[in-house]
């Protein structure tokens, strides 16, 4: 196991934990960047990659946990890891698009995943 990996440390009772279950994690990350909410999911296993079939398993999670933590967004993104600082460790950060966040250029430069609207969202 990844004995120095943040993501295998993290303190669960101290995180806002949105979503569990057996593979993934879903929890609110330490550094907002500016947004009210960004979120990610995370393998509870140490692994790098996740094969096909879970990784859309995955996806479908985020796109759900999101819907409900970004119901104040008119939109949401689920971010590639491309600048992720901890790459061994798999995991998606999702983000809403207030312009005026810290990461928003990062963003803007990021592989989107997904990009989920919701009918409700709308303002940040
Ligand atoms: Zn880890």
């Amino acid at each position: 196991m990844g004995n120095n990996c943040p993501l295998c440390n993290l303190e669960l009772r101290e995180e806002e934990i949105f979503y569990e279950d057996p593979m993934f994690i879903v929890l609110r990350t330490r550094d907002l960047k500016g947004h009210r909410e960004r979120i990610m999911i995370v393998a509870k296993e140490h692994i790098h990659s996740v094969d096909y079939v879970t990784y859309g398993v995955a996806l479908q999670t985020a796109e759900e946990v999101g819907k409900i933590v970004f119901a104040y967004a008119p939109k949401f993104v689920i971010m590639d890891s491309t600048f992720a600082t901890i790459k061994e460790h798999w995991h998606l950060v999702m983000t809403d698009l207030n312009p005026k966040s810290k990461d928003f250029d990062q963003i803007l430069l990021t592989r989107w995943v997904k990009v989920v609207d919701n009918i409700n969202g709308e303002m940040f």
